[in-house]
């Protein structure tokens, strides 16, 4: 379905950017896991190149790019290794609020850097006590004269450590419920803005999560995105691309997963045949082919309804919760066809199946995707 959307240029970009990713990205995949962190070299390089927010308009910096080139990028960078690197949340999440909701004097300011690597950003949405119901966030944004004073907590953050610029959730009406919650775009160097430690993760090493903190922050109402107490809505409206650019993700890695045990039940022999001539691990295998089939098949129609413009918030959040889920199934079967070599750092199977785990998590749990689901189906309460 998708090979009819690709066109001449798409084949050429996906080639352009296998080759950098097969020179800057796969060798240097080690040491960025071991380091916690993508160095900012990366991020220079990928905006030399136009590889970062290729969709934004020429005028921003950007190609003025379709949504397929950043399809492309977020596959090749997981086929090649770089499963970790924040570029897509950055391209793909991140940015488009500020390109959407910005003042004009914002995106001049920011967009050209977001577009060289100059410009690192951050979703700074989650909180200690608030991750799926981010309506019950607790950091404020209160005016004084033209700033907000920012006071608060963010965790989890994606790119947080490096981050120049964060998105951030805030509540601008604290009694207002979701009907106060604003979008503040939060610099690094504003004053009473901090960062804590990089978590330390079970899988997605070589991204680096971590918490920030906001103590009597200042930045000037300028920087505000929209409207005031409008930010659920541009949550909710911008979330259904970032839960596609993790859809992606889940799908391309249940790919990679099921090549790696497909390849290693061809090769390994036990009690005189390989693995994968044992009918129990032939049929496993035809079962994840076959879901992995059917993923490709729900990605690539949502992907052309998204570049088409439809509206996908019921099948995208169908989509998260059950690629999210199918990849982590993949994964573990993937993995059990290695026995013990599967446990192993040396096998690329044990990175895949950690690094999977947090995809049926990140940009919602399968839990809210179901209850969106629900709504959908009209069971509200
Ligand atoms: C690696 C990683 C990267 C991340 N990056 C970012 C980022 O860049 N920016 C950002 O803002 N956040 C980020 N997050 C945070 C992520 O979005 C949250 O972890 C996620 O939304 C879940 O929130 P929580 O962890 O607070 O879990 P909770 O909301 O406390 O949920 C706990 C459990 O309760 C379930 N649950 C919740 N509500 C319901 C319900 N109504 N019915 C039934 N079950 C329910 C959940 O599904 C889950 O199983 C990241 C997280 C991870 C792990």
């Amino acid at each position: 379905m998708l090979d009819q959307l690709y066109s001449q240029e798409h084949h050429i970009f996906r080639e352009a950017f296998r080759r950098f990713v097969a020179a800057e990205v796969t060798p240097n995949a080690p040491a960025w896991e071991a380091a916690g962190l993508v160095p900012r070299e990366l991020w220079l390089k990928m905006g030399a190149q136009g590889f970062l927010c290729p969709w934004l308009p020429g005028e921003y910096g950007g190609l003025g790019l379709d949504f397929l080139y950043s399809v492309i990028i977020n596959e090749e960078l997981i086929r090649g290794e770089g499963f970790g690197v924040g570029v897509p949340l950055h391209s793909d999440v991140a940015v488009p609020y500020i390109l959407s909701y910005g003042t004009e004097e914002a995106k001049q300011r920011w967009l050209p850097g977001c577009a060289s690597g100059e410009v690192v950003t951050a979703v700074g949405f989650s909180e200690p006590d608030a991750g799926s119901d981010l309506a019950a966030i607790r950091t404020t944004a209160l005016p004084d004269g033209d700033e907000y004073v920012i006071n608060g907590q963010k965790t989890f953050i994606t790119n947080g450590y490096v981050a120049d610029l964060i998105v951030t959730a805030v509540k601008t009406d604290p009694a207002a419920g979701h009907k106060g919650v604003s979008l503040i775009l939060v610099p690094a160097h504003a004053p009473g803005f901090s960062r804590g430690r990089k978590l330390d993760k079970m899988g997605y090493h070589m991204q680096d999560t971590a918490e920030l903190f906001f103590e009597d922050c200042r930045v000037p109402t300028a920087n505000l995105l929209g409207q005031e107490g409008r930010g659920f809505a541009y949550l909710m409206e911008k979330l259904q691309q970032e839960r596609l650019e993790v859809c992606i993700k889940c799908q391309v890695m249940a790919e990679e997963c099921l090549a790696e045990g497909l390849s290693y039940a061809k090769e390994r022999p036990v009690f005189g045949k390989p693995v994968g001539l044992h009918q129990a691990n032939a049929f496993r295998l035809a079962e994840m082919a076959t879901e992995v089939e059917l993923g490709r098949t729900f990605l690539d129609s949502l992907i052309a309804d998204h570049l088409a413009g439809k509206e996908i918030v019921q099948r995208v959040s169908m989509a998260k919760y059950w690629l999210g889920e199918m990849v982590n199934r993949i994964a573990y079967q993937a993995l059990q066809l290695h026995g013990g070599y599967g446990y192993m750092e040396e096998y690329r199977i044990c990175r895949l199946y950690r690094d999977v785990r947090a995809l049926s998590i990140f940009a919602g749990t399968s839990e809210v995707m179901k209850l969106i689901i629900s709504r959908g189906l009209g069971l509200r309460e």
